[in-house]
């Protein structure tokens, strides 16, 4: 595996970072990160304690380095080369949390995961979560992805998400702010969401019970659950699905070395042993190739991919929709 060069990068920092509260890792394996269990190095991770702790660091930290924050890497796919820069790993202790803030609405950490707030607010009978109880990310992802499944979305629900930008400048934002569309917010790359307040419905707790049931029992018959996987790997295109759309190009159960479309859903992409993030990229790649080729639609990764390629290892895009 590459090696970035973490140790310089938090030495540069200086005796300031004696100041922090939270942890500081250099190198750190993004693999351990991530659901594929793939991927290189981050040259620097900080889990801050709190939110404090979050804007002294971006405060601290010279403006070229970049920093990106990763929730519980179950939408990430992170390359071989590793990540340059910092990457924020919000702690549990600071931002996990859930709490009522009335009848209807709950403030959440943004490392909170989806299915504790769901199960938060089944004990209180608000309605309009259930769809979380599926999803096995965290708030911070849901809010940046407007994650959503079974006929619901984050944008139905958020009321305000807190954030702290780049230089540690603190920012409240409305729904409209966030700028909402399928499985996308366009809220600037730079912020990182701390919490969020959310509204649902006074509803009947055996009723919502019975919608997180049935969301469980789906899941289970019809997703690889227990692979290591990053979910749907590609949008589903306007009018179309797009799981649909790989089977009728033959790429269900298409193996790249250990990357495989899995067999279960062809939409999601396993790594059934060690697959690099090169094979599991490729493999992606490969698959828009073929969907195109067949159909003549341009997938769209939903899967975020971060990082460098390995020298010798890159993937090309496929722009089969521009040069066809
Ligand atoms: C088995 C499985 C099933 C899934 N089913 C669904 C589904 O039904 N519906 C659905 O929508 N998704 C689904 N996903 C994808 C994934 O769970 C969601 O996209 C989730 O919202 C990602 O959250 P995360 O914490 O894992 O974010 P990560 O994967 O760590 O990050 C995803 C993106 O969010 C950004 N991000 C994370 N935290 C923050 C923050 N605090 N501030 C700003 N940006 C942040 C990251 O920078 C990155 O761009 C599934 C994934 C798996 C593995």
């Amino acid at each position: 595996m590459k090696q970035v060069h973490g140790e310089k990068l938090l030495a540069s920092l200086g005796d300031k970072v004696k100041e922090l509260r939270g942890r500081l890792t250099p190198d750190a394996p993004m693999d351990r990160v991530t659901w594929f269990r793939a991927g290189g190095l981050a040259e620097l991770m900080f889990q801050p304690h709190d939110a404090d702790d979050l804007v002294a660091f971006l405060q601290m930290l010279p403006e070229e380095v970049p920093v990106m924050v990763a929730g519980v890497g179950s939408n990430l796919l992170v390359r071989d080369g590793g990540i340059r820069g910092v990457v924020i790993r919000l702690s549990a202790k600071g931002f996990g949390d859930v709490e009522l803030v009335s009848e209807t609405k709950v403030k959440a950490g943004a490392i909170c995961p989806d299915k504790n707030l769901a199960a938060m607010t089944l004990d209180h009978g608000i309605g309009g979560f259930a769809f979380y109880y599926g999803i096995p990310g965290t708030i911070g992802g849901a809010l940046r992805m407007n994650a959503g499944a079974n006929g619901g979305e984050t944008r139905e629900r958020v009321v305000e998400v807190h954030a702290v930008d780049r230089k540690g400048n603190t920012h409240v934002l409305s729904n409209a702010d966030m700028g909402y569309s399928y499985r996308h917010s366009s809220a600037s790359r730079d912020l990182i969401f701390t919490h969020a307040v959310f509204e649902g419905y006074p509803e009947d707790k055996a009723k919502i019970r019975a919608d997180m049931d049935a969301v469980r029992q789906h899941r289970e018959t019809v997703q690889p659950i227990r692979e290591k996987t990053g979910g749907s790997t590609f949008k589903n295109p306007e009018g179309h699905s797009a799981w649909k759309l790989i089977d009728e190009a033959g790429c269900r159960g298409m193996m790249i070395g250990s990357a495989q479309m899995s067999p279960m859903h062809c939409n999601f992409m396993i790594n059934t042993g060690q697959a690099s993030g090169y094979e599991l990229e490729y493999l992606g790649e490969t698959v828009r190739q073929r969907v195109f080729e067949t159909s003549g639609i341009p997938l769209e990764w939903e899967i975020k991919r971060l990082g460098n390629f390995m020298p010798g290892y890159e993937v090309k895009e496929y722009l089969g929709e521009l040069t066809a």
